[in-house]
């Protein structure tokens, strides 16, 4: 790791910085910093970080994806099951449903009319 000349690590004065954070753009020394996902980060922006991510998941994220993939899981259960029970149903006999409905609107139309 290249050494950054005449820098110093923002949290200890006397020691030579190490690297930069790229999330808040302050040299710190190596103690200061540390990676995180393959990024280099000082300490206050990693706890940050965690600590946002984290609590995202506890508030919102877990509990809305748990309840979007329950809701998606009735949702296709529902369809399917809805599906297979008309196809399961004589196809015929909802097709004589459908045409005798049809049928009587069209005399109730006809009965309507002068
Ligand atoms: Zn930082
Ligand atoms: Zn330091």
């Amino acid at each position: 790791m290249a050494a950054l000349p005449h820098k110093h690590c923002e949290n200890h004065p006397h020691r030579e910085a190490v690297a930069r954070c790229p999330s808040c753009g302050s040299d710190y020394c190596r103690e200061c910093i540390s990676e995180h996902e393959g990024r280099l980060l000082c300490a206050a922006c990693l706890r940050a970080r965690f600590t946002e991510v984290s609590g995202a998941k506890r508030s919102w994220g877990g509990l809305r994806r748990g309840a979007e993939a329950i809701f998606g899981l009735v949702l296709l259960w529902a369809v399917f099951y809805t599906a297979g029970r008309s196809l399961v149903a004589t196809p015929t006999a909802s097709h004589e449903y459908i045409f005798n409905n049809v049928a009587s609107m069209l005399d109730v139309l006809d009965e309507e009319e002068p």
